[in-house]
């Protein structure tokens, strides 16, 4: 059997020792160790996440700067145990890429994931990007998220939405998108899918 992860060979001798391991037995001993979903309340949201950044750092890497995209195959388990799991979602969208490093790099690496994992999701908010006149010298960019216009509609009917990055860190994008959602449906639960979240 080899690990739906990092494709290394697990020894076919399962143990009644290895049968309690975390995720079960597809992942190999060294990921399992690193690997599942966890859960941590993030205000009135959940944030779910398969990793901490330090753990896949190198694959996030590849795949968000050297464009590596065929690394993000390593993810499609964790998403089908995630889907299998948490069915209850009636809404799956992605964090938008800020237009300016979009443009840079050429791509939005959280869409490529989601394509190659298999999540169908709907592509709702749009970012733009306004360089404040004071701050021309800072390198700070200022976001300012919306929803597309045509979509305002959709959110207004969902119950679960589910927001899917690729790092967690501050969740000021992720918090602040939520809020966008509150403000045309203010009952709508959200939610926060990251491949690694950041200590
Ligand atoms: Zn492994």
């Amino acid at each position: 059997m080899i690990c739906k992860y990092c494709s290394a060979n697990i020894q076919d001798k399962i143990s009644f020792k290895n049968l309690f391991i975390r995720n079960n037995i597809y992942f190999c001993k060294n990921c399992s160790e690193k690997l599942n979903i966890f859960t941590i309340k993030l205000d009135k949201y959940t944030l779910f996440y398969f990793s901490t950044y330090n753990n896949i750092k190198n694959d996030i890497y590849n795949i968000k700067y050297y464009k590596n995209v065929e690394y993000s195959k390593k993810f499609t388990y964790l998403f089908k145990l995630f889907k299998n799991k948490y069915n209850s979602f009636d809404l799956i969208t992605i964090v938008p890429s800020n237009i300016i490093r979009e443009s840079i790099r050429g791509f939005n690496q959280i869409e490529i994931i989601c394509n190659i994992c298999n999540i169908s999701y709907e592509k709702i908010f749009y970012a733009s990007y306004r360089p404040k006149q004071s701050q021309l010298l800072k390198q700070r960019t200022e976001h300012s998220f919306s929803i597309l216009d045509n979509k305002i509609e959709l959110v207004k009917n969902k119950k679960n939405i589910l927001i899917i990055d690729d790092i967690f860190t501050s969740g000021n994008t992720l918090i602040s998108l939520a809020k966008e959602l509150e403000k045309v449906n203010p009952n709508v639960n959200i939610s926060f899918l990251t491949l690694a979240k950041t200590i």
